[in-house]
């Protein structure tokens, strides 16, 4: 069988339980252990597709095409294994389901409740990941906070777990902060004791607190917290503010929260964890060589999760490049001709970013004109792909009133379109171009030279495409199309060849970025913004 830790959160939220559970599952993984991390998210919304970044950050893609939160982002770039559907629910996924069955009469004459049938549900979920995968270990995060009114059903089907299994096999590691007082030079041990009274009245204790903390957390704190909180002086571990998020694993390993674990699930140690890869990357992480500015161009830049895993894909190449990647957030809708050349000053590369709807736009097609013809390298992903085939289409074509009908329904240049498949679409959740799709890429092209073959695998979420109709009219024009989808044909990679490095991508590469195989777009693009600099 397989054991279970539930990651919970106290006090207040943004804590960082996906990096605490990310780190953790990152160490148990270095034992050799098979581990996989779940996100149980206690909104209603049945996926976070429907959401707007501003409300909830980044939307992850997963291979399978589960639109999910944010932390499994975190979860792939710390294990380097993919995740999927089953590793991401929500309440609204769980009561779906169970009115589903309602409905069909699967539970026929009985009243269906919250105990048992969501609970149930909640539990099936939990437990179904590592009965289909085989995993030793499932952490399982559970968003929100202890004590709100939508996070009860988790608590109440963690309590049952462990009631049915033992506590040796199901463990339940509480993540709170000890905020530190300046008037009263103190740390503070009151809201974590709150916060897992709280929890206790739902019949729940923790078997693990991890204090976040801006303190070092002595002795005599620890000792307070273990007895107040009903846990072992030792199981009282110390979550210090971190340089980067991925030094957490090794603050973790300091502090022994993987044999604290493991000794609790009665678990072997097997060995210490093997993290020479990840002690590498940190060495050059930390110890860079050079420094390059990279422009962001978007228009949720003032929202640092609404880019999450470009931002961390830029760690990752960077640390591959030994540079140091810094950048700069600007926002598309400021964007005008007349200051497009300051806005973009002193930049040695720009992303643009992807997004929805019409706002920044133009802002995004002026910076990329701008960058094309000043021959600054460029990558565009996404909707920031389909803004280079509209700025090529108007500037070079003389298709001077060119759009995507995202845009522009009417348009007399749709270089960019629906596809038949989406035309008649009128539900909104889940009905993208979702998830991995193959793709053929072209010898002799930068991405070709970047990912070193020919045939790759790349995730989606959008849906308007490259317009084929005008494949030809681009090629002859310059803009070549050096990636398709071996199937159907789709568009998925265009560049320009007259160009240090001029490289639109369909599909979200930042999504397959991770410590220890970073992104192989990500790093040509750092390496050519660094040769840009030179
Ligand atoms: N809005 C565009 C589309 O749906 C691009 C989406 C994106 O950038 N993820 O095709």
């Amino acid at each position: 069988m397989a054991k279970y830790i539930f990651v919970t959160g106290g006090v207040t939220s943004s804590l960082g339980k996906g990096i605490i559970a990310a780190s953790l599952a990152k160490l148990l993984q270095a034992r050799g252990f098979k581990v996989t991390i779940q996100k149980l998210d206690p909104y209603i919304n049945v996926d976070p597709g429907t959401l707007n970044p501003y409300e909830h950050g980044e939307c992850y893609v997963t291979n399978d095409g589960a639109e999910t939160d944010l932390d499994l982002g975190h979860y792939e770039r710390f294990l380097s294994t993919p995740t999927s559907q089953a590793n991401n629910v929500t309440t609204g996924r769980i009561y779906q389901h169970v009115i589903n069955n309602e409905r069909a009469g699967v539970y026929l004459g009985k009243t269906v409740q919250v105990i048992p049938h969501i609970t149930d549900e909640i539990k099936r979920r939990i437990t179904l990941l590592a009965t289909e995968n085989d995993f030793d270990i499932v952490i399982t995060e559970i968003g929100g906070t202890v004590g709100d009114i939508e996070s009860l059903p988790y608590v109440e089907s963690i309590r049952q777990l462990q009631w049915e299994n033992g506590r040796e096999n199901v463990l339940v590691v509480h993540l709170t902060l000890v905020p530190y007082l300046k008037a009263a030079k103190e740390l503070k041990t009151k809201p974590t004791q709150h916060s897992v009274k709280l929890m206790n009245e739902n019949g729940l204790a923790p078997d693990i607190i991890v204090c976040r903390t801006e303190e070092p957390i002595n002795g005599d704190i620890k000792r307070k917290i273990a007895l107040f909180c009903n846990v072992q002086v030792d199981s009282v571990v110390e979550a210090a503010d971190a340089e980067t998020i991925y030094d957490v694993p090794l603050h973790m390993m300091r502090e022994n929260l993987d044999v604290i674990c493991l000794e609790k699930l009665k678990l072997p140690l097997r060995h210490e964890p093997i993290l020479d890869n990840w002690k590498a990357f940190l060495t050059k992480l930390k110890n860079p060589k050079h420094t390059i500015t990279i422009g962001l161009v978007g228009k949720y830049v003032e929202l640092q999760d609404a880019y999450k895993s470009i931002l961390e894909s830029f760690v990752h190449a960077g640390a591959v490049n030994e540079c140091k990647v810094v950048i700069k957030n600007i926002q598309s809708e400021h964007i005008t001709p007349e200051n497009v050349k300051e806005k973009l000053s002193g930049l040695d590369g720009v992303l643009v970013a992807p997004g929805f709807g019409n706002r920044g736009i133009e802002g995004k097609i002026e910076s990329i004109k701008y960058i094309r013809e000043n021959k600054i390298p460029f990558f565009g992903i996404c909707l920031g792909m389909q803004c280079c085939v509209i700025e090529y289409a108007r500037n070079v074509l003389g298709f001077t009133t060119a759009n995507s009908t995202e845009m522009d329904i009417h348009t007399a240049y749709p270089v960019i379109d629906l596809m038949e498949d989406q035309k008649n679409i009128i539900q909104m959740g889940g009905t993208m171009r979702l998830g991995s799709y193959d793709c053929e890429i072209e010898e002799g092209s930068k991405s070709y030279e970047a990912y070193g073959k020919k045939y790759i695998s790349e995730r989606h979420r959008h849906r308007w495409e490259f317009n084929n109709q005008y494949i030809e009219q681009f090629e002859k024009a310059g803009m070549d199309i050096v990636g398709k989808n071996p199937k159907t044909g789709l568009v998925e990679i265009v560049e320009i060849k007259d160009h240090p490095f001029f490289v639109g991508a369909q599909f979200h590469p930042e999504l397959k970025s991770t410590v220890e195989n970073p992104h192989p777009l990500f790093v040509a693009f750092v390496k050519a913004a660094l040769e840009n600099k030179k």
